[in-house]
């Protein structure tokens, strides 16, 4: 397994990839650790976690520096992501016990009826490359808590983050196993999936990537959470703060060098204000700063990988050809490194991968609206449900398009973001399941009825 550093495009290191041998003694160190974890009581595993929010916070520079390297996203970037993690190891340690309490549920008079939340076991998480460090926190965090231990296979991209989350665990003072990175290729999680030893399976990637996995749950009766891709509406309508509609939709559409599953991608504009909001969005576009992502000014680093990068180039490609026009950007940028710069379309057409396909990339397609309704059926008008956000100076008339709007989360007058607190997931093709909050940590554990008379 290698590691490209994306802005050299030099290998940073190797890896050997695990075996078929490796694999299964993992499995069993799994099952053996899952005995011991869950006998642990929730106070020592809320402690460890919370340990290792502070393993994180001491080492914010070295696991930042790794993260531009291996994928490389801009380095104050890098540094939120990791404060995020430890964020999100505070959230749980301080609020799995109340996620997890046993919950009265009246029952028949004479007998005394709760639900108790129990771990499965071991929970297989399959996760991309983009936030490397988060994906798998927000998963780690609550899932350890509650008892069940964790087995990652991360994207092929990133090993050595794989490595580094095994280590802040270890030097949190975790149990051995109750955590294990698998470096192995897509092609051995069948194997995994069908083991009576992994109870359920968590994805984070692509459409395919979730198609196939949760055939081969479904297969084997196995509970799937799948976080899939998504074409994000930001819906500006004709009453919007403009100047911040504009400079939010920049920083949106371009975070993490625009390579995020809730990352603003259709650009939905209400006609009497689409000029101006166009002049501005592409001022702000091309005010950022594209380069060493090493570098504390940069805002866009490269594409994390080659092939991400041609793939983009095709898409926007296809879109111009049907009939798109670039305001901005268009084409990959001459110099070395996986670069393609902050990109504009307009006149996007029905059907062209602008319109319809997630672009994974600092790519923006814009559409021109005549009504707030238009504006929601267009928003609607996708495979996707996963984020949007939508701008107005009134708030109520905010939270009925909200109501309207097919996602997961609905952002009124702000980008859509993750937040350890509330909960995460998508509609549609976007996935099924829910990260993050109450609804996150209920995911993976027998909600257990007793019943005593
Ligand atoms: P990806 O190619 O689907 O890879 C994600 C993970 O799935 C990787 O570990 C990959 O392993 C594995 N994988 C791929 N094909 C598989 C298969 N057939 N069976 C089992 N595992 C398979 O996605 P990506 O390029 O890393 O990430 C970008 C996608 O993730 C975008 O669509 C983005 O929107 C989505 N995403 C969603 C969320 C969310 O929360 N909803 C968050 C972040 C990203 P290999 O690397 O070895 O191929």
């Amino acid at each position: 397994m290698q590691s490209v550093n994306p802005y050299t495009e030099s290998v940073r290191e190797e890896y050997d990839e695990h075996d078929e041998a490796d694999v299964e003694e993992a499995l069993s160190r799994a099952e053996n650790a899952f005995e011991g974890w869950q006998e642990r009581s929730l106070t020592d595993r809320r402690r460890l976690l919370a340990d290792a929010g502070e393993v994180l916070r001491e080492n914010e520079e070295k696991y930042a520096e790794l993260m531009t390297e291996e994928m490389g996203k801009p380095i104050s970037q890098a540094r939120s992501e990791v404060e995020k993690c430890a964020w999100v190891c505070d959230y749980y340690a301080e609020h799995a016990g109340e996620h997890l309490q046993e919950k009265t549920v009246k029952g028949p008079e004479d007998a005394e009826t709760y639900v108790r939340y129990d771990p499965l076991g071991p929970i297989l998480a399959v996760m991309p490359w983009n936030f490397p460090l988060w994906q798998v926190f927000r998963f780690l965090a609550p899932h350890l808590t509650s008892g069940n231990v964790g087995l990652l296979k991360h994207a092929s991209n990133v090993p050595g983050c794989a490595l580094a989350i095994e280590e802040v665990l270890r030097d949190a003072g975790y149990p051995e196993d109750v955590f294990q990175s698998l470096l192995v290729g897509s092609d051995q999680i069948e194997d995994i999936i069908a083991d009576d030893r992994v109870r359920a399976v968590t994805l984070t990637g692509s459409g395919p990537a979730g198609r196939a996995v949760a055939e081969q749950a479904g297969r084997n009766l196995k509970k799937s959470v799948l976080e899939l891709g998504g074409s994000d509406p930001y819906i500006v309508l004709d009453d919007a703060p403009l100047d911040a509609a504009a400079e939010t939709a920049a920083q949106a559409r371009t975070i993490n060098s625009g390579q995020s599953c809730i990352a603003a991608k259709r650009f939905i504009v209400h006609e009497d204000v689409y000029d101006e909001f166009v002049e501005k969005f592409v001022e702000e576009m091309e005010a950022l700063d594209v380069g060493d992502p090493m570098d504390e000014e940069t805002n866009v680093g490269p594409q994390a990988r080659e092939d991400l990068m041609s793939d983009l180039q095709e898409q926007v490609d296809e879109t111009v050809e049907m009939g798109a026009t670039v305001e901005t950007g268009g084409e990959p940028m001459d110099r070395e490194g996986y670069f393609y710069p902050p990109t504009v379309l307009t006149d996007v057409p029905r059907d062209s991968p602008g319109e319809c396909e997630e672009l994974f990339g600092p790519v923006a397609s814009v559409f021109r609206v005549e009504s707030e309704e238009e504006a929601i059926t267009l928003a609607n008008d996708s495979q996707y449900g996963l984020g949007g956000s939508v701008w107005t100076e009134d708030l109520e008339r905010g939270k009925d398009v909200a109501a309207n709007v097919e996602s997961g989360a609905v952002f009124v007058n702000e980008l859509t973001k993750s937040d350890p607190r509330l909960p995460f997931g998508g509609v549609k093709q976007s996935g099924y399941g829910r990260e993050l909050g109450v609804e996150g940590i209920h995911e993976f554990v027998n909600r257990k009825t007793v019943f005593v008379q």
